[in-house]
């Protein structure tokens, strides 16, 4: 799919032979000359890239790309501001204004196409993140709260130099804005630079380019500081390994001699990204740990667990040779202590079954609440003997101890009956074992509650029936 480049400026050559220019290169170009038509387009047309003037009548550049950074939707697509040349302030002005990178008049075709096609890059991989989190609304999370505008300041900013002069410069303007600077001499230092974990490497090109760029390309390889942005600082002679280095994933460049201004934007301007990646990424995985977990008691909930069982007897039958066990767990006449203690007990007794059904398997058996009162417990690689001490211990302590009850010098006893069940021959797929589990807890009930039932029963277990392999 090509990128669709939303081109704005109020002057129709401008608009035309950029629009030429971006053609040519296989990109869906659309246009607008005012800035209320540009945030028309940026709301309708879906752009992956913004170029945008600065200088239009009535609303300017500025204000359209405030306008576009401050709306939740729109804030993560990429917008390029065209400044006249010298423009100084502009460029600073417009960097504060949210602009991800800007391009000075007449552009420069090759540095136009390197930032745009690192510019789509960066908008579909945010896109990817943006993606997920709608996954999270529709399973029912509140969409991120957190503001969207971010100052960008009192970022960890990692410089990569070994020019006494030039770090000394650029680690005091950038301490100037708050950030904190941890400067590595070693270009060759990755690891060290990984473990910094900071929030935008500046790697300054001083005698030996190579090892720079390499030092770019191997930041991108370590999974650590895959996503960490790099910003680049040379000379205008540098241009082409720039141009490289924007293929490599470095995200930004500038040139020497370097505007205090400038850099403290640039900087801000990826710590921004960082952040709101970085935010992207941890609603994430909150929120698949919680449509995984069971808010009561903190233990997986039913769909992981069925998943992971899958995945183990999936495992199982592509040849393991250690059996599975699994318990099934529920606890005695459940409706008595809600009937008798209220709701509220109820929840109390069973956060503590989890708690103690925790504390009773070992690191590598998964224990998920299956329902209302039944906990079920995955033993992989576990022998039945294994398996029914470990029920027997657990249905023993319950049965012993009682739970206390908060706000009250209440103490319940609280029993368990337990199915344990085992893979075998005739017991291949999560159903089976499951089945097979049930049955044996509902055995448990029959005889009496608070107690253990193996399925098959005991004097079976030496059969080669029972045995896998
Ligand atoms: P049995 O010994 O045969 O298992 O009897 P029981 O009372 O434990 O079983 P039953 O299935 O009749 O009742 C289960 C009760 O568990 C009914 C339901 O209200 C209660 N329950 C289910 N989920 C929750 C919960 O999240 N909190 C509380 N407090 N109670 C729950
Ligand atoms: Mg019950
Ligand atoms: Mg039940």
């Amino acid at each position: 799919m090509s990128a669709r480049i939303l081109i704005v400026d109020d002057n129709p050559a401008s608009v035309k032979m950029l629009e030429a220019k971006l053609s040519r290169e296989y990109y869906d170009v659309i246009s607008a000359d005012k800035g209320r038509d540009a945030l028309k387009a940026v709301a309708e047309d879906a752009p992956d890239v913004i170029l945008l003037d600065v200088m239009m009548p009535g609303m300017d550049g500025f204000d359209v790309c405030r306008q576009i950074k401050k709306n939740p939707k729109t804030t993560h697509i990429p917008v390029i501001m065209i400044t006249a040349l010298g423009g100084r302030d502009d460029r600073a002005a417009g960097l504060q204004a949210g602009a991800d990178d800007f391009l000075t008049k007449p552009v420069d075709d090759t540095t136009l196409f390197a930032r745009v096609r690192s510019l789509v890059r960066l908008k579909r991989m945010l896109e990817q993140w943006r993606l997920r989190e709608e996954t999270s609304e529709k399973l029912g999370f509140q969409p991120d709260g957190v503001d969207i505008i971010d100052s960008g300041t009192d970022g960890h900013i990692v410089l990569v130099d070994d020019s006494t002069v030039q770090k000394a410069n650029i680690s005091e303007a950038l301490s100037a804005d708050n950030d904190r600077v941890s400067i590595v001499e070693d270009y060759q230092a990755s690891g060290q630079i990984a473990d910094l974990d900071g929030d935008v490497v500046v790697i300054s090109l001083t005698t030996d380019v190579d090892v720079a760029m390499r030092l770019a390309s191997r930041l991108r390889s370590i999974e650590q500081t895959r996503q960490v942005p790099i910003l680049m600082i040379g000379e205008a002679e540098d241009l082409g390994h720039f141009i490289k280095a924007l293929e490599l994933g470095v995200n930004d460049y500038l040139l020497r001699p370097i505007d205090d201004q400038e850099l403290i934007a640039r900087v801000r301007t990826q710590v921004r990204r960082k952040r709101y990646q970085d935010r992207l990424q941890a609603n994430f995985l909150q929120h698949l740990s919680m449509a995984l977990t069971d808010g009561l008691t903190g233990l997986h909930n039913r769909r992981y667990f069925s998943t992971h069982l899958e995945s183990v007897m999936n495992r199982l039958r592509q040849g393991g040779d250690q059996p599975v066990s699994l318990l099934m767990i529920d606890i005695d006449h459940f409706k008595a202590v809600n009937d008798t203690y209220g709701h509220a007990a109820g929840d109390k007794v069973l956060h503590e079954v989890a708690l103690r059904i925790l504390r009773n398997i070992r690191g590598f058996d998964l224990a998920a609440r299956y329902g209302g009162e039944e906990f079920v417990v995955v033993m992989p690689d576990t022998p039945i003997e294994v398996a029914l001490a470990v029920a027997d211990r657990l249905c023993g302590k319950m049965a012993s101890e009682p739970v206390a009850l908060s706000d009250s010098m209440d103490k319940i006893t609280v029993t368990l009956s337990i199915g344990v069940a085992i893979s075998h021959k005739g017991v291949k797929t999560s159903e089976d074992l499951l089945k097979e589990a049930d049955a044996a807890m509902y055995e448990a009930k029959r005889q009496g509650r608070n107690q253990v039932v193996p399925k098959p029963a005991a004097d079976a277990w030496v059969t080669s029936e029972v045995l896998p392999g």
